[in-house]
């Protein structure tokens, strides 16, 4: 078991300022695969965050506000083995000082659910019967009673606070980047796009890559999300379902050779779950000319990088030629 402090707890509090000075890197001009992928930033979230970094921290910032407002100091989540869900939750909660329960579907061990353990989550193991009811209100009301008083986080981090989270995504790339601009990030459940959609203002477009295959019910539940929030996007968006690279958590050979490729020119770690998907979709669409109408590209590097461990082919650190 980790006895390690979280990665970047050294780093300022979380909950100030600091936290969400999120740097935008220029692309340098190196072809990747024979593109020069031309006028790209990217919103290095993987860099911000202190101890939870990526959009994980957003997402939880406003649960934390609510269970400090209900004065409940014990936070009760889902996730599978590799959740960076429960992997942020476990860091921030051993920060801010709350008690965490990770309800992990499956029997698998990983190094996230290690340090999720060294950072004091308890974490119970569900059946993949049982893990199927997480949104079933018969289950949440028991989960509730066995734990309480606590606070139940969705999935994911999903729900109205994980969106209103992400504003403050859309807030950091407003007051950087005038529009007309296209927005590009992976997808899972939806909520950071929600977000971040919902805080940008016109002239933006916001194009989310889904990393599941299939996931034909998404552009309902953003929509549904932004409702339960409160919230109307005014910046237009999509999601393209053709970037999965075959299924949720795979690679295909050309994704793999993309992602090296573009760490070794570029200098900027991918993990290949969400972060490399969406980049490599932009990579395709500016190839493919789709999106070659000159609208300035930001992309958000969501973080994630923890995971790089699930994958036997990817050594922790990048190999990287880069030197800017
Ligand atoms: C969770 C996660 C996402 C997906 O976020 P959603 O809000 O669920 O769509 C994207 N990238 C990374 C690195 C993540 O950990």
């Amino acid at each position: 078991m980790s006895k390690e402090p979280p990665p970047g707890a050294e780093h300022p509090p979380l909950g100030t300022d600091s936290a969400l000075m999120v740097p935008l890197q220029k692309l340098a001009s190196a072809p990747v695969d024979g593109v020069d992928m031309g006028d790209v930033q990217v919103l290095r979230l993987d860099l911000a965050g202190g101890a939870a970094p990526g959009n994980k921290w957003f997402k939880l910032q406003p649960c934390l506000a609510l269970a400090r407002a209900r004065g409940l100091r014990r936070l009760v989540s889902f996730g599978g083995p590799w959740s960076n869900h429960l992997h942020a939750l476990a860091a921030i909660g051993r920060q801010e000082r709350f008690e965490t329960v990770g309800l992990v579907r499956g029997e698998t061990s990983t190094a996230m659910l290690e340090d999720a353990a060294g950072w004091g989550m308890r974490i119970q193991r569900v059946t993949r019967a049982e893990y199927r009811r997480r949104n079933d209100p018969a289950w949440l009301a028991e989960l509730s009673a066995l734990f309480q008083p606590c606070l139940l986080i969705p999935e994911g981090g999903s729900g109205p606070e994980g969106i209103r989270g992400c504003l403050e995504i859309a807030r950091t790339i407003r007051e950087r980047v005038p529009p007309p601009a296209r927005v590009v990030l992976a997808v899972g459940t939806g909520t950071t796009l929600a977000g971040v959609a919902a805080g940008l203002g016109a002239g933006f477009r916001v194009a989310g890559v889904a990393a599941l295959k299939g996931a034909s019910d998404l552009e309902q539940r953003v929509t549904k999300g932004l409702v339960a929030s409160g919230l109307s996007a005014a910046a237009s968006w999509e999601i393209l379902h053709e970037h999965h690279c075959g299924g949720f958590a795979r690679t295909d050979a050309r994704l793999r050779a993309f992602m090296t490729e573009f760490e070794r020119l570029q200098g900027i770690p991918l993990e290949p779950v969400y972060t490399a998907k969406a980049l490599y979709a932009a990579h395709r669409l500016l190839q493919s000319g789709r999106w070659r109408d000159g609208l300035p590209l930001v992309v958000i590097h969501t973080g994630g990088l923890q995971g790089r461990r699930g994958y036997g082919w990817l050594a922790p650190e990048p190999a990287s030629d880069f030197r800017g």
